[in-house]
């Protein structure tokens, strides 16, 4: 059975991530009714971006249709030109390279770190400073000879990517740095919060993040051309609200005050999302620790991470069984699991694409499950699937 997270599962089962609405989100969306303001304009809209970006401490967010809109636009905005690179990791979902190819760029393909999944920075450096050389003012791949413009690290899983070391290669080669931030919202980074580490990010409202609208998107970033740039964009780049005329091609990626109210009542509870979710990471961390040939992918001592799906690694040769048989397991007992997504150097999306030096990706994409993570997974749920990784062979 296919499982999309963030959608209703058949009855009986265990989901691996659905949303939780509990809060205000019925009062905030029948105001939006009651007051007639349904669509792309509306007070919730504007209170959304306001709370998104006190929340992560940028000056300026703009609400987006859904996550991919985000990144379509910050790379536009960013000024990713038609045949530049831009290096990407290649364990990710496909949203942000797909961005990538919007613009007319290339995503180069970089391998993830063994403990946590993310983005390798060394490799990103490695690939810098020995495939790339500096001509004229710019850095050019020695392969392809394309302009390199940008790093778009990607926070998988509610973790952090290492970004220091790739803060200092893009300062040193003048590159632009995108985090996509869609997984990770509330994360932080030596103290510093996802979506305000590089220059501009991104975050998804999607069915399955922490935070939901059903669908959305937002761009967050401290600079004020670009995000006004990135308001004129998502709005049919508009010169005049009376006549349309229109200098420049936009398009409609507005969010509308519906999903935004629905936002708005989510973001009150965030912060006691994330809670939950680390108490079921604490709870399956210590469950599992014991367990020859199961690794609980866990925070590092540098970030603090919401969890948002918690995943573990298995090694067939010591555990007995690998993650695709103990999905299949898992789905016996109605608990829905999912393995991490094909690596992007194998999709057959992009064979055209670079990748540089991969090996971990591959083992990781092979050996990696995540678990039930809902907020709404009660003790007895969890300890159903705990019992069953325990017992794998009943
Ligand atoms: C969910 C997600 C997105 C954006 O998805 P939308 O469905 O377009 O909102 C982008 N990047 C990553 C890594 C994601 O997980």
């Amino acid at each position: 059975m296919p499982f999309e997270p963030g959608v209703p599962v058949p009855d009986g089962f265990v989901p691996l991530c659905v949303p939780e609405v509990r809060g205000n989100e019925w009062t905030y969306i029948r105001e939006c009714l009651d007051t007639n303001f349904v669509s792309s304009v509306g007070p919730f809209v504007d209170r959304f971006e306001d709370t998104v970006k006190e929340y992560i401490g940028t000056k300026y967010a703009v609400a987006t249709v859904n996550g991919t809109s985000a990144l379509h636009i910050a790379l536009l905005v960013s000024g990713i030109k038609p045949d530049d690179e831009v290096l990407v990791p290649t364990l990710t979902f496909i949203a942000p390279v797909n961005a990538i190819h919007y613009v007319g760029a290339h995503p180069v393909f970089i391998d993830a770190e063994p403990i946590y999944c993310q983005m390798d920075p060394q490799k990103v450096i490695d690939f810098l400073e020995k495939e790339c050389n500096w001509v004229k003012g710019e850095m050019r791949n020695t392969r392809t000879g394309r302009r390199v413009k940008a790093i778009l690290p990607v926070h998988i899983l509610g973790h952090p990517v290492d970004m220091d070391p790739i803060l200092e290669a893009a300062r040193k080669y003048e590159l632009i740095v995108i985090e996509d931030a869609a997984e990770s919202l509330g994360s932080t980074y030596k103290s510093r919060k996802v979506g305000h580490l590089g220059d501009i990010a991104c975050l998804s409202f999607n069915g399955n993040k922490i935070v939901t609208t059903g669908g959305g998107g937002m761009i967050v970033t401290d600079n004020k051309a670009w995000a006004s740039r990135t308001k004129y964009l998502t709005t049919q780049a508009k010169d005049d609200p009376i006549e349309y005329v229109h200098k420049e091609i936009g398009y409609n990626y507005r969010l509308t005050n519906l999903q935004a109210a629905m936002g708005c009542a989510q973001m009150e509870r965030l912060d006691e999302f994330i809670n939950r979710k680390r108490r079921i990471a604490d709870k399956y961390i210590e469950a599992l620790e014991d367990v020859v040939g199961l690794v609980p992918i866990k925070e590092a001592n540098w970030a603090f991470g919401t969890y948002w799906l918690f995943t573990i690694l298995i090694h067939e040769k010591y555990y007995g069984a690998n993650s695709r048989s103990l999905l299949k397991i898992l789905e016996k007992y109605k608990i829905q699991s999912r393995p991490l997504w094909q690596p992007m150097h194998r999709s057959p999306a992009y064979t055209e694409a670079q990748s540089y030096r991969i090996d971990n990706a591959d083992i990781l994409y092979q050996d990696a499950l995540s678990l039930p993570s809902s907020t709404g997974l009660n003790d007895s749920e969890q300890e159903k699937v705990i019992q069953i990784l325990r017992n794998k062979r009943i």
